[in-house]
């Protein structure tokens, strides 16, 4: 998609540390790392979020996921890992097209867990909400 900073990376108008790649997925180093090896995976086709992502690509996206952290646990050993995604304003998305951050973690690195993200479970019981689904 024409000035999706992402999509440039893929077409090779804007160069990347390039950890692992195949027909489907690109996986590169973020520019601004939150953790030594921090990658972002990204779809080579333009895709806003996963729900706009067509179905017959998300199993090849997930498998690059796979495919990039066996990659980096061979290079850099991290002790673990956040691997995610934000997902529009309120979840922190900044670049509009669907990257998997893949965040190593070492021990007494001093982050934090997905947990940290929000606390903010509202007023309605579990219960109420699941009702919601029904
Ligand atoms: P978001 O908040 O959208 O999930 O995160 C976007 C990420 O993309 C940020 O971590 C940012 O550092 C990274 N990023 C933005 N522009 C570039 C770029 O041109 N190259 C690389 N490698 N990473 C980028
Ligand atoms: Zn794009």
């Amino acid at each position: 998609m024409e000035n999706c900073i992402f999509c440039k990376i893929i077409a090779h108008e804007i160069p990347n540390y390039t950890v692992y790649k195949d027909d489907f997925a690109l996986a590169f180093l973020d520019i601004t790392p939150r953790a030594k090896g921090h990658t972002l995976v990204i779809p080579k086709v333009h895709a806003l979020n996963l729900l706009e992502l067509d179905d017959s690509h998300v199993k090849n996206l997930l498998l690059a996921v796979k495919k990039a952290q066996e990659k980096i646990d061979q290079v850099l050993h991290p002790d673990g890992y956040n691997i995610g995604w934000n997902h529009g304003d309120a979840g922190g998305q900044v670049v509009p097209h669907l990257h998997i951050h893949i965040m190593p973690r070492y021990n007494n690195d001093g982050g934090a867990n997905m947990h940290a993200i929000v606390n903010n479970p509202g007023d309605e019981s579990v219960e109420e909400v699941y009702k919601l689904f029904k």
